[in-house]
């Protein structure tokens, strides 16, 4: 594949997809490439509903086909492809992908951001055997069963409560006293019987043979630990941004990159969108905004370099 467009945008979650509308509205030639799906990290949401007019919920996947579609109408292009580096190269830039190299005059980058470990003993060796990133994927293996979930942020506890129409004993731990996530989430959390919270409480090791069979516990005020039966262990303590494909950006110090109000990066024509940006609220309606921010400024960016920008 040796192909050239004038707008590609590497990611197609919500930021990606939202971009790729935009731009392709706009009359941009739009290429969108995605490793796996169109969704991103909402594929794993149950049921979405703060979004804004979303009056009965809808699931992230559904949410992410409808964009997709809508961008697809207005002429955006999707390929599967995973992106290897982006180059700038003069005034183009060259993205090397799994499937061949692709020429673009701007690029929006919506990579987002993957899952964080806990890093300790037994998280690697029982993932996909009771360890899970992911409630709506791997919660139904677990119907009835004694579930712990970590973090105590908004996933931790959006996907606790999801947890909890599977099981009535899901058991909450959070390194702090009180929650992270937003009042609304976390009152949820406090007022579902089939949810016990452990504060101020990190996991030490997971253990069991063939799967999970128990959890080791630590109070982290009294350093006491203790050992819990447990089924699964479903890890949420937040994500790190994947910008490993453009090492040369600005970026703060956890990795996310520096934009200004135009989502313009350090590096004139590149454009950055989603989690993978520094943000105060991650949410889908804010990776939306930061899209449809991207498309427009790269739309006006390649009419500045093509000579057609409105005087
Ligand atoms: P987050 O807000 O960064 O929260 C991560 C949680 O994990 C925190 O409570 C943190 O503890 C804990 N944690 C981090 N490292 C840990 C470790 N090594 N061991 C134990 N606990 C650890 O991440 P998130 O919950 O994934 O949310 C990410 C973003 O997406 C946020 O902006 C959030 O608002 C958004 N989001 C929104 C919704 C929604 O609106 N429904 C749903 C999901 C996500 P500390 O509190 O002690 O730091």
């Amino acid at each position: 594949m040796n192909q050239k467009h004038e707008l590609v945008i590497i990611g197609a979650g919500p930021a990606g997809l939202a971009a790729a509308q935009y731009a392709a509205r706009a009359n941009l030639d739009v290429l969108v490439i995605e490793e796996f799906s169109a969704g991103g990290q909402s594929l794993a949401i149950d049921k979405l509903e703060n979004y804004p007019g979303i009056l009965e919920p809808v699931s992230g996947f559904q949410l992410a086909d409808m964009m997709r579609t809508q961008a697809e109408r207005f002429g955006a292009s999707f390929i599967s492809a995973s992106v290897l580096a982006v180059k700038k190269c003069d005034r183009d830039f060259a993205i090397d992908t799994s499937e061949g190299s692709i020429e673009a005059g701007a690029v929006i980058v919506a990579t987002g951001a993957k899952h964080r470990h806990i890093g300790v003993p037994g998280e690697e060796a029982f993932a996909g055997k009771g360890v899970s990133y992911c409630a709506t994927c791997d919660g139904p293996f677990f119907r009835g069963k004694r579930i712990f979930v970590i973090g105590g942020g908004d996933s931790a506890c959006d996907e606790a409560m999801y947890l909890a129409k599977l099981s009535d004993q899901v058991i909450m731990i959070h390194r702090k006293e009180r929650f992270r996530a937003q009042k609304a989430l976390a009152s949820q959390v406090n007022a579902n019987p089939h949810i016990h919270v452990l504060f101020n409480t990190t996991a030490v090791e997971i253990k069991g043979g063939k799967k999970v069979e128990s959890i080791l516990l630590r109070n982290v005020v009294t350093n006491e630990t203790h050992e819990e039966p447990a089924d699964a262990v479903f890890v949420f303590i937040g994500s790190d941004p994947q910008t490993g494909i453009v090492p040369f950006v600005s970026k703060d110090k956890t990795g996310s990159i520096l934009v200004d109000d135009h989502m313009r990066t350090s590096v004139p024509g590149l454009f950055a969108a989603g989690d993978v940006r520094v943000s105060p609220f991650r949410q889908i309606v804010t990776a939306c905004a930061d899209g449809a921010i991207a498309a427009h400024a790269a739309s006006q960016y390649l009419d500045e370099v093509q000579g057609n920008a409105y005087r």
